[in-house]
């Protein structure tokens, strides 16, 4: 499925199979998930991507060649490929472990080809074994909900009461981790969504409302998954002194101002970008652990323009996967 400009539905088209390079694995792509993120660069609120551009970069497939240089991955292999998909290991963010910041970096279903085909080639420096436990639709949302998301909760800090805005694709992953840490989850949906609501405690929520109200309980620290600039101040009303609101996704409307006094008292708010190897690793050890859990919606390759149509309408329980075998 092919993005050729910005605000254009995908198309679906018959492309020669990638041929991988010496340090590149050809993989067939069994599952992708569905991100935000996909909606940011097929809305042109991204302004870089690759043109035209295959989107994805939650995928899990198998392994079917390797380039000459590759050596921990072989045929069959089942893997997984994230948002990072290269960097220089040259420049001074490289050098000091914070490749997730790098100057040049590379992402996935931006400036590489993603996942929504049948078949990708991904750098194998940058791909993850998948755990034995999931299946592979299931796996996906675990690659940028999960994996972004986890990153998300450690830069919040060590919060017992935490409060996830929006709750998606990431904070239902997000709230399981938080959970099994032994942290309270307060999840904000949009005003009204109370299947959201219903899903975030099923999860084991301590408390759902609608993202205007307030908790019934100070927050320690906040994420905001929902790309509404508003919900900053919001969240900041809601946190304790010394608490962090942390803003996790790669693209938001812009936040209003708000008076000084929200912020006082050494509350923070910082954003996450990317991930790290070295997140994934962790984040994929931890997941059979927990064990998490993914809720997700399927839809046929061919179905993406309509899955991208659903998740942009909100009525998702978990997380919007590609499957490659439905037609
Ligand atoms: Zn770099
Ligand atoms: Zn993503």
């Amino acid at each position: 499925m092919i993005l050729d400009a910005a605000r254009s539905p995908l198309r679906l088209a018959d492309w020669p199979i990638p041929r991988p390079g010496p340090d590149q694995v050809l993989i067939r792509v069994r599952a992708c998930g569905v991100c935000r993120t996909d909606l940011h660069v097929a809305d042109g609120e991204l302004l870089d991507p690759k043109l035209p551009l295959v989107l994805g970069h939650e995928i899990v497939g198998t392994v079917v060649e390797t380039g000459a240089r590759v050596e921990h991955f072989g045929f069959g292999d089942r893997v997984g490929v994230p948002w990072l998909g290269w960097t220089c290991g040259a420049c001074r963010y490289c050098a000091a472990g914070q490749e997730n910041l790098c100057e040049r970096a590379l992402f996935t279903g931006y400036q590489i080809d993603g996942g929504y085909a049948e078949y990708t080639v991904a750098d194998h420096r940058y791909v993850f074994p998948i755990p034995a436990r999931y299946g592979d639709a299931a796996a996906a949302p675990l690659l940028c909900a999960g994996l972004i998301g986890y990153r998300s909760l450690v830069m919040a800090g060590d919060c017992r009461r935490l409060g996830l805005y929006g709750f998606g694709a990431a904070a239902h992953i997000v709230a399981q981790v938080a959970r099994y840490q032994g942290r309270e989850v307060y999840a904000f949906t949009r005003a009204g969504d109370e299947a959201g609501q219903r899903f975030a405690v099923e999860l084991g929520a301590t408390w759902a409302g609608g993202s205007e109200e307030m908790p019934p309980a100070e927050l320690d620290a906040a994420i905001l998954f929902a790309p509404v600039g508003s919900l900053v101040p919001q969240a900041l009303r809601c946190v304790a002194t010394g608490g962090t609101v942390v803003c996790a996704g790669i693209h938001m409307s812009d936040v209003p101002s708000f008076p000084y006094r929200l912020l006082w008292g050494e509350r923070t708010i910082r954003s996450v970008a990317n991930l790290t190897r070295r997140d994934g690793d962790e984040f994929l050890a931890l997941a059979p652990k927990v064990p998490l859990r993914t809720e997700i919606q399927i839809f046929g390759l061919a179905d993406a323009n309509q899955a991208l149509i659903q998740l942009r309408t909100g009525r998702v329980r978990g997380a919007v996967v590609l499957v490659m075998d439905r037609h």
